[in-house]
C-alpha cells in the first residue's frame, strides 16, 4: 500500500511510521517536521555491514556518506552501529568528531579542500583523505610536513563509467569535476608522484560512479576497472595498494516506479568478481569500502506538512500549498525528483485526487511534486511526503528566512527531538547590525 514496509495505517486511518501515528507527531512537534525511523536507519546500516561480512569475510568497511543526512544523532547512530563516515567538509567532520567518532573510521572527500580543512583533518588523525587533484596532493604533502604527519590518502579515480540513469555507459573521457582520469594517464602519473612524496602514504583508490543507481553491473564494471589499475600499478611500479573504495549510489524507492534491489546484492556480486580478478591477476584481496548515503537515510525519513491552501485552476491543475517547500526539500526544484505524498490523517482512503504540491517560497519552481496521486485533500490536513530522509535536511536552507524544521527520531512508540526547530532568534543570530 505504501512505498516502504515501515509505513502503515492505524484504526483512526492515520499514517504510521514504525508504529507511531504521524498525525500525533505533527500535533506534538509542529509542522513542517522531519521524521526519521531510527530502527530503519539501523537496519539499513546493518544490512550493508552484514553484506561485507557475509560475502567478503568482513574485510571491508561501510562508510555512511554523511552529506545525505548529517547531525550529531546520526553520527552517533553510525558510531553505535560500528560503521565509518565519509565527510566532505569541515562542518561534517566537526559534527562527527563532536560525538566522539573514531577518527580512523573517517574519510574526507571533496574536490577543493581548504588549508583549514586539511589541517583539521590531519590534526584529528582521520583514517584517510581522498585526494582529488595534484594541487591538493602537493598542498597536503606540505601541510603534513608542517604537522610532522604522514597523511594516508586514496585517490579519487574517474573510472569512465557513467551510471546516472537506470543503465550505464562507458565513456572515453568522462566529463566530471571530480578526480583523476584513467585513460589520459593522469591517474597513473599521480600515483607515481604520490609514491615519491615523503609525507604521503597511498593506501588505496576510490571511485564513486553516481547516485540512485538500480543496476548492479556498473558497480561490478567499476570494480573491474579499478582492479585493472591496481594490477598495472603493481606490475609497473612495484606498489600494491591495500584498499579499494567503491563509493555509494545505491538506488532507493521514491515512488512505485523505482525498484531497488536488496542492499546485500551489491556486495554479493562485487565480492565474487573482486575475488575472481584477484586470483587471475595474483593480487591481494583489497580491503573494500562502500559509501552508501541515500540508501541508508532516504527510506527512513518522511516530512510532515500542513496544507494551508488549495487552488483549482480549471482544466489545468490543482495546487495544494504546504507550510514548507524548497527550503526544507529543494530536490524537486533542483532535479525534478519524484516523491510520493499521503494525506496522513486520511491515509486509509483511496487516492482520488491529482495535485501539484507547492511550497510557500517566493519561487514559481518551489514545488515538491506535480501530478501527484493523493487522497482527497482539504486545508488543515497533514501531508506526509515520503522517503525524504536523505538530501532534505542536509540540503535545507533559510530561503525567505523560514526557520528550518525540527528532526525527530521515532522508535516504535517513543519519539524524541534530535535537532531543534529553528527559532526566529536563530534567524537573526549572525546579523551584526
Ligand atoms: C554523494 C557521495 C556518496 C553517497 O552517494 P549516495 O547516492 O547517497 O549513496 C558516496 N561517496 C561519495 C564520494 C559521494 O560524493
Amino acid at each position: 500500500m505504501f512505498i516502504s514496509d515501515n509505513l502503515s495505517v492505524n484504526e483512526e486511518g492515520h499514517l504510521t511510521v514504525s508504529g507511531a501515528d504521524t498525525v500525533e507527531l505533527a500535533e506534538k512537534y509542529g509542522t513542517p517536521l522531519y521524521v526519521m525511523d531510527e530502527n530503519l536507519l539501523r537496519e539499513n546500516c546493518r544490512s550493508f555491514k552484514s553484506s561485507i561480512d557475509k560475502y567478503y569475510g568482513g574485510n571491508g568497511l561501510v562508510c555512511f556518506a554523511s552529506k545525505a543526512f548529517c547531525c550529531k544523532a546520526m553520527c552517533r547512530l553510525a558510531l553505535e552501529e560500528g560503521i565509518g563516515l565519509d565527510v566532505a567538509s569541515i562542518g561534517e567532520l566537526y559534527t562527527a568528531l563532536s560525538v566522539g567518532f573514531s577518527p580512523e573510521k573517517l574519510c574526507f572527500h571533496g574536490n577543493n579542500k581548504t588549508d583549514e580543512e586539511i589541517r583539521y583533518a590531519l590534526e584529528s588523525r582521520i583514517g584517510h583523505i581522498v585526494v582529488d587533484n595534484v594541487y591538493e596532493l602537493n598542498r597536503l604533502n606540505e601541510l603534513a610536513e608542517e604537522s610532522g604527519i604522514v597523511a594516508n590518502i586514496m585517490y579519487r579515480i574517474k573510472p569512465g563509467i557513467d551510471a546516472h540513469t537506470h543503465s550505464f555507459i562507458m565513456t572515453g573521457q568522462i566529463d566530471s569535476k571530480f578526480g583523476f582520469a584513467l585513460e589520459t594517464g593522469e591517474a597513473y602519473e599521480a600515483v607515481k608522484k604520490a609514491l615519491s612524496l615523503k609525507n604521503i602514504r597511498l593506501v588505496g583508490l576510490h571511485c564513486h560512479i553516481g547516485s540512485q543507481i538500480f543496476d548492479i553491473d556498473p558497480f561490478v564494471k567499476a570494480a573491474e576497472v579499478m582492479l585493472d589499475f591496481i594490477a598495472k600499478i603493481k606490475d609497473e611500479l612495484g606498489y600494491e595498494t591495500e584498499q579499494l573504495d567503491l563509493g555509494g549510489g545505491f538506488g532507493i524507492r521514491y515512488t512505485d516506479e523505482d525498484n531497488p534491489v536488496g542492499y546485500d546484492k551489491y556486495m554479493e556480486r562485487v565480492s565474487a568478481r573482486v575475488k575472481e580478478i584477484c586470483r587471475e591477476k595474483n593480487l591481494k584481496q583489497p580491503f573494500i569500502l562502500i559509501e552508501p548515503g541515500r540508501s541508508i537515510a532516504g527510506p527512513a525519513g518522511l516530512t510532515l506538512y500542513k496544507a494551508g491552501g488549495k487552488k483549482t485552476i480549471p482544466n489545468i491543475r490543482t495546487y495544494v500549498s504546504i507550510d514548507g517547500g524548497m527550503g526544507d526539500n529543494p530536490r524537486y526544484a533542483l532535479y525534478q525528483s519524484k516523491y510520493d505524498a499521503v494525506v496522513a490523517n486520511k491515509a486509509g482512503l483511496e487516492r482520488t485526487e491529482t495535485i501539484t504540491l507547492a511550497g510557500k517560497c517566493c519561487e514559481t519552481g518551489d514545488l515538491i511534486g506535480e501530478g501527484m496521486k493523493i487522497q482527497p485533500v482539504e486545508v488543515g490536513d497533514i501531508i506526509a511526503v515520503l522517503a525524504t530522509g536523505a538530501y532534505n535536511y542536509s540540503m535545507s536552507s533559510n530561503y525567505n528566512r523560514i526557520p528550518k524544521p525540527a528532526v525527530v527520531f521515532v522508535n516504535g512508540d517513543s519519539s524524541r527531538v534530535v535537532v531543534k526547530r529553528e527559532t526566529l532568534e536563530d534567524i537573526v543570530r549572525n546579523d551584526v547590525e
